[in-house]
């Protein structure tokens, strides 16, 4: 499959593990991390479920990915999210090492279900990213903002 194609597969997939984590219980939120064309690890939001705020869909799979392959540098990996990351997952990202960071819906998505990715943004950007030493893309899916209406559509949702 070339690159590109494999790319979005694997955004379907952040994608979907996000919409089904609403199903589960959890946050709109969904990663994985791959190399080379293997998928290493996935992730999803479990702040509410595990009572833990730093339990995003990024790190749990950063966490996992680590596991996985018995190291804490993810230098040749890329993250793929369904979201653009918040700023403490985009830094867990950077002392990861990960090659490259990729991600559907942005900051301005979630702030319309209610989650506060913008306002920290707001906080601490200070440098344009392309001064930055890791390269963060958006591969903005027609579907990337699905787990955010599946969010604001879970009646009994638990806001955090
Ligand atoms: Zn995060």
């Amino acid at each position: 499959m070339p690159a590109r194609e494999l790319e979005r597969a694997w955004m379907d997939e952040a994608i979907r593990l996000a919409t089904t984590s609403v199903t589960a219980g959890g946050g709109p939120f969904g990663a994985l991390v791959a190399r080379a064309d293997k998928v290493i690890a996935i992730g999803h939001n479990r702040v509410t479920a595990t009572l833990d705020p730093t339990a995003h869909a990024e790190v749990s799979a950063m966490r996992a990915a680590c596991r996985e392959l018995d190291t804490f540098s993810l230098d040749g990996c890329v993250l793929v999210t369904s979201c653009e990351p918040c700023p403490m997952c985009l830094s867990s990202a950077l002392w990861a090492r990960v090659d490259r960071i990729v991600y559907s819906a942005d900051r301005h998505d979630a702030a319309v279900a209610g989650f506060d990715d913008r306002k920290f943004y707001d906080l601490f950007e200070k440098k344009p990213r392309s001064m930055w030493p890791t390269r963060v893309e958006q591969l903005e899916l027609p579907h990337r903002t699905a787990p955010f209406d599946a969010w604001l559509a879970k009646s009994d949702r638990v806001e955090y």
